[in-house]
C-alpha cells in the first residue's frame, strides 16, 4: 500500500495542492466549480468524471464554505465508485493447459517487463510458465524476454529477428501443450505507426493458435503506460478495436502526476483492470485495488 501511496505521490500532489489553491478561504461556487473542472481534466481524469465528481460536492456544498477536504473525500468516493466496478484479478483457468495470454501494447508501454513480472508471480503460485518472444521486429524486445526467462525461471520460445511471428507462437502453443504448461504468454509487437500491418499480424497470430486451441487466447491483455497521459485512451483505443483486448495493466505509475488517466479510461472503455506497474523491479506490479488507488490518488 504505501508503494502504492509514494507511487501516486506526483498524481495526489498536482491533485491536493490544485484543491488547496482553489479552495483556501473560499466558496463552493461557479468559479471554484470551474476551477476545480478544469484541474481534474488537467489531471486526466476525463470530463465525466471530473463533472460528477462537481457535480456531487455542489448537490451539498454550493455557495457554502468549503475545505479542501471535503474536495479530497468527493474526489476519492468518485474515483473509487468509477474504478470499482472494473477492479477484476485475472482468472487463470487450471484446466488449460496451457491458458493463454496475449500481451499487446505499443513500443515502450512495459509489455516485456509486465510479462517479466507476471512470469514471477504465476511462478510463486506454482504455476508452470512459458513465454514466446512474439516482438520478432526488435533483437532488443527478444532479448530482455529472455533476460525475464532466465531470471524467473520460464522457458522462452525464440526466434531470430524477423522471423514470422505467428509461425512462433503457433510453435509455442504447441511445446506448451505439449509439455502441459500452466501459463503461455506470447509478446507481441508495438508498431502502432503502420496500424494495418500490427492489425494483420495480431490476427495471424490468433488465427493460427486457434487451430491448435480454439478457445485460444484466453486473454488479451493490453498494457498502457500512465505517462502518456491521455494517449493512453487513444491506444486503448486502436487496440480495443484490432485486438479484442479482454484487460488492462496500467505500468509506471509511480512517479507520474498522471495516474488520474486511470478514471478516463475506466470511463470510456469500462476493461476489467487486473494490474498496476509501480516500478521496474519484478516486486512492482499490484492487483489492482480501486480503494487503495483512489486513495492514494485523493492524498
Ligand atoms: P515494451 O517495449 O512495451 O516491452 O516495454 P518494456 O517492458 O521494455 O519497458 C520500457 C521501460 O519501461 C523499461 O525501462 C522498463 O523498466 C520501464 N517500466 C516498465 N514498467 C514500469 C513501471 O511500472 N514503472 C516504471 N518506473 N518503469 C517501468
Amino acid at each position: 500500500l504505501s508503494r502504492l501511496r509514494d507511487g501516486l505521490s506526483k498524481s495526489s500532489d498536482k491533485l491536493t495542492e490544485g484543491v488547496t489553491a482553489i479552495f483556501t478561504k473560499r466558496k463552493l461556487d461557479d468559479d471554484t466549480i470551474d476551477e476545480l473542472t478544469d484541474l481534474l481534466i488537467t489531471a486526466d481524469l476525463g470530463v465525466p468524471a471530473a463533472t460528477r465528481i462537481t457535480t456531487a460536492l455542489a448537490k451539498d456544498k454550493f455557495d457554502k464554505d468549503i475545505t479542501d477536504e471535503d474536495v479530497r473525500s468527493a474526489l476519492a468516493l468518485e474515483v473509487a465508485a468509477t474504478l470499482a466496478p472494473h477492479e477484476k484479478p485475472l482468472q487463470i483457468d487450471s484446466a488449460r493447459k496451457p491458458h493463454i495470454l496475449l500481451m499487446v501494447g505499443v513500443n515502450g508501454a512495459g509489455k516485456t517487463t509486465t510479462i517479466g513480472k507476471l512470469a514471477k508471480k504465476f511462478a510463486d503460485d506454482g504455476k508452470s510458465v512459458m513465454l514466446a518472444a512474439g516482438d520478432t521486429f526488435r533483437a532488443a524486445a527478444i532479448e530482455q524476454l529472455q533476460v525475464w526467462g532466465d531470471r524467473t525461471g520460464a522457458p522462452v520460445v525464440a526466434r531470430k529477428v524477423g522471423a514470422d511471428a505467428a509461425g512462433l507462437a503457433f510453435d509455442a502453443v504447441k511445446e506448451a501443450q505439449e509439455k502441459g504448461v500452466d501459463i503461455l504468454m506470447i509478446d507481441t509487437a508495438g508498431r502502432l505507426q503502420n496500424r494495418k500491418e500490427l492489425m494483420d499480424e495480431l490476427a495471424k497470430i490468433v488465427r493460427v493458435i486457434k487451430k491448435l486451441d480454439e478457445t485460444a487466447p484466453h486473454d488479451v491483455i493490453l498494457t498502457l503506460d500512465a505517462t502518456v497521459g491521455q494517449n493512453a485512451l487513444s491506444q486503448a483505443k486502436v487496440f480495443t478495436e484490432i485486438a479484442g483486448v479482454t484487460g488492462l495493466v496500467m505500468t509506471k505509475l509511480d512517479g507520474t502526476a498522471r495516474g488520474g488517466v486511470l478514471v478516463a479510461l475506466a470511463d470510456q472503455f469500462k476493461l476489467p483492470i487486473h494490474f498496476i506497474g509501480v516500478g521496474e523491479g519484478v516486486e512492482d506490479l499490484q492487483s489492482f485495488n480501486a480503494d487503495a488507488f483512489s486513495k492514494a490518488l485523493a492524498g
